[in-house]
């Protein structure tokens, strides 16, 4: 078995589905977050990446890809409900996104999620070396790190929470509270998206455990635990060098040009989820269109609503709703030709995203909570031109960061309706004034800074640190391809 010296564990392998059974395969770019947020890391850190790789029964044989070496674990379909669909996403997953819909908790699911998670803290004891750093990732994986712990003592673990921690008087309704608590914290640094996170978890820790915890250090069974804000960013030369490309440029105006020529075009990108207010942003324009103040043949809105967790009925009945709302909207408002809402339910390519982000006029970011938000960092590095304008939830992470945005509570239709329309005739000097000093911002705090923030917090020898070059800008060119 070959051992690696820097372990990640996350749900999903960064893999292609169709690519895997024969072994072959290449990078993917999900339409989660996380496989795009560590690319840039372990392209140049020789490491281990364990997770599912998306099949039911036995894991399947992978190659390394690059550098990369992959340990997939395996998934029943009965554990693929219990674990992922279930506890994961119906539980876990609504419970700290504000509960903005009623989790479910079905005592059957515990009872599978703790036997995924030990597979997985299995799978990454097996392929650790001695005294190596694992990082485990997310609300899957919850109870890895003190798994992990026992069985192997010696190394360092570290666990970072994607998703917002909520706050205490919403996770005490967990009938597994204590469990969780003590599963995530068996890691030697937990970090998460926002400092209030790591208060929330230090008074929880305090009332559940019996622990000695500030907002930065937590004492538990005679074992300390660092916790801090790391928050999570993109590979903005990517994005940058995607979004000068030519061909990109080209779809950008070939995109304007299928919209009608439009005066403004407003876009949203998200999976199709309950967190991204997108029936809140569709009420917004329809009224918006009701009373005139938007013109159907001025404006146009591109919904791009990646498909997602399709099997939970939550996200059928979601999708369902905002389909008919749209469907009401074109009927009423649109023209032959003309509709008042492009509304695509499928994932893109970054290429195309990225032509979409130098069509958009306005950029509608409006999560009812969302731990950080990629979408609004890439839009604003996409924006080279300093043109365009992006409108934010004060509920995404992102929000602490790019201040400079239209920012929006998006729980008040009437507010929402009014930053839309100030974002919409916001002066081209005010716009580029917002949009350098974001990306700025983002340029100083790029995925490679965020994982040497991590990294050094979590290995005070910096040993692991030393291998990441100081900015992507410095970073070779990615060995392996892409797609998504
Ligand atoms: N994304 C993509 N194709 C799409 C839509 C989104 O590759 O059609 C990517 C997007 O570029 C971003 C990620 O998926 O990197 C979404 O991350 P975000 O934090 O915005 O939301 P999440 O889906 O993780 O809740």
């Amino acid at each position: 078995m070959r051992q690696s010296s820097l372990v990640v564990v996350a749900n999903r392998l960064p893999l292609d589905d169709n690519a895997a059974p024969d072994g072959a395969c290449e990078w993917r770019r999900s339409p989660g977050g996380l496989a795009s947020a560590l690319h840039a890391i372990l392209e140049q850190t020789p490491a281990t990446w364990v997770g599912w790789a998306g099949g039911i029964g036995p894991a399947p044989q992978l190659s390394d890809i690059g550098g990369l070496r992959l340990r997939p674990v395996s998934l029943s379909a009965a554990e693929l409900r219990g674990y992922y669909e279930g506890f994961a996403n119906s539980t876990l997953w609504p419970l700290y996104h504000d509960a903005v819909q009623q989790p479910v908790f079905d005592r059957g699911w515990w009872e599978t999620y703790r036997i995924v998670n030990r597979r997985f803290a299995e799978a990454a004891a097996e392929v650790a070396e001695h005294g190596a750093a694992v990082w485990v990732q997310d609300y899957h994986l919850q109870l890895v790190p003190q798994m992990l712990r026992d069985l192997r003592p010696d190394l360092l673990i570290g666990f970072f929470m994607h998703v917002p921690f909520p706050p205490p008087e919403l996770y005490m309704q967990l009938p597994r509270r204590v469990e969780l608590l003590r599963g995530m914290l068996g890691a030697d640094l937990v970090g998460f998206q926002r400092p209030q996170a790591a208060h929330n978890v230090a008074q929880l820790a305090q009332k559940l455990l019996g622990a000695h915890a500030t907002d930065d250090v937590i004492t538990v069974d005679g074992r300390t635990v660092h916790t801090g804000a790391f928050p999570v960013s993109i590979d903005v030369a990517e994005m940058r060098a995607l979004s000068s490309s030519p061909d990109v440029l080209s779809q950008a105006k070939q995109l304007r040009h299928d919209l009608g020529q439009p005066k403004r075009v407003l876009l949203s990108v998200d999976r199709l989820d309950y967190t991204k207010g997108i029936e809140h942003r569709l009420t917004a324009y329809s009224e918006l269109l009701r009373d005139g103040h938007v013109k159907v043949r001025d404006t146009v809105m591109v919904q791009v609503a990646v498909p997602s967790r399709e099997q939970v009925d939550s996200y059928q009945d979601l999708r369902d709703r905002i389909e008919s709302e749209v469907g009401r909207i074109n009927g009423e408002f649109g023209r032959v030709g003309e509709p008042a809402i492009h509304y695509l339910n499928q994932p893109f390519a970054r290429s195309q995203l990225a032509a979409l982000y130098q069509t958009a006029d306005v950029m509608v970011v409006t999560p009812l909570r969302d731990g950080m938000n990629l979408v609004a960092k890439e839009f604003v590095a996409a924006r080279e031109d300093g043109g365009g304008a992006l409108v934010l939830s004060e509920f995404a992470g992102a929000a602490a960061e790019l201040e400079q945005a239209f920012l929006v509570n998006p729980h008040d239709v009437d507010g929402l309706k009014e930053t839309l329309l100030h974002a919409m005739s916001a002066e081209p000097a005010d716009l580029s004034a917002r949009m350098t000093a974001m990306r700025e911002h983002l340029v100083g705090h790029d995925i490679l800074a965020w994982a040497r923030a991590y990294l050094t917090a979590l290995d005070h020898t910096g040993r692991l640190a030393e291998r990441l070059p100081d900015t992507a800008e410095k970073a070779p060119a990615a060995s392996v391809p892409w797609h998504r």
